[in-house]
């Protein structure tokens, strides 16, 4: 871990990569990037690089795995070895196993996987770079592989997390951030603002929490128009102009 710089937030009330306390890092997103998938996305959010996979409904194996009244879903997060400063270890651990859990609930709200009964969904999240939030980034990512992928959805589900970094309450934190940070609050919603993912690392006092929603809701609001423009810019087609008749 590198050295705790002497200050994380600057007298003039900017974070080390220039930010204000209510900034989200930069967003890009690539939407069908996968063609063996039937949905899948590339998402860039700072330094963090996911792309995720998204396949099904299609008949679940094994078979005892099947559910007869509706589709299951699975996810998988995983870290590339080459994702990190030192080499993260290749296959599942208790980190990834816990990510793929959390992720997957924030999913089924929205998800109507009743429609699709005996069927599998499964989600594949690599993390190919991570610097900080690479849960709520391969939330955000995974969203729109579904809607790439065509599965019915209630709505998206938007991510970001809020933690405190010197004593101040600040939206999406980076790695040394996360590194150096008091507390790191990972948030997943509905668009209707309904809660789906809710975790907490280290302490906040009420009245910070109250303070980081404020910030989480700003931040998946502006997450939701990014992934919304994606969505409208793949799937809007030129409505055509009837011929004139003569
Ligand atoms: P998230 O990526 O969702 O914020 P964590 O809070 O567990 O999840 O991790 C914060 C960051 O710590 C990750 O984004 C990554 O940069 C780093 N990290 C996580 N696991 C490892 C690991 N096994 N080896 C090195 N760095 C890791």
């Amino acid at each position: 871990m590198s050295d705790k710089p002497e200050k994380l937030i600057t007298d003039d009330g900017l974070r080390l990569d220039g930010r204000h306390a209510d900034e989200i890092r930069p967003m890009k997103i690539e939407i069908g990037v996968l063609s063996r998938a039937d949905g899948s996305c590339y998402l860039e959010w700072g330094r963090n690089k996911v792309l995720v996979g998204v396949f099904g409904p299609r008949e679940a194996h094994p078979r005892r795995s099947q559910r007869a009244d509706t589709a299951v879903i699975r996810y998988k997060y995983n870290m590339a070895s080459f994702s990190v400063e030192d080499r993260a270890r290749p296959g599942p651990s208790r980190r990834s196993i816990e990510i793929s859990k959390v992720s997957r609930e924030a999913f089924e709200p929205v998800i109507m996987a009743e429609l699709f009964p005996k069927t599998a969904i499964d989600i594949f999240v690599e993390v190919l770079q991570a610097d900080a939030g690479t849960r709520t980034a391969a939330i955000n990512a995974s969203s729109i592989a579904l809607a790439d992928a065509g599965i019915p959805m209630k709505g998206l589900v938007t991510s970001c997390a809020f933690g405190k970094v010197d004593g101040q309450i600040v939206l999406d934190l980076n790695k040394e951030e996360d590194n150096h940070g008091e507390a790191d609050f990972p948030v997943a919603m509905t668009q209707d603002g309904e809660i789906t993912l809710l975790q907490m690392d280290g302490n906040l006092t009420p009245d910070e929490i109250r303070k980081g929603f404020e910030l989480v809701k700003k931040g998946c609001k502006e997450i939701l128009e990014i992934q919304q423009a994606v969505l409208r810019k793949k799937f809007e087609t030129p409505v055509e102009e009837p011929e004139a008749e003569v």
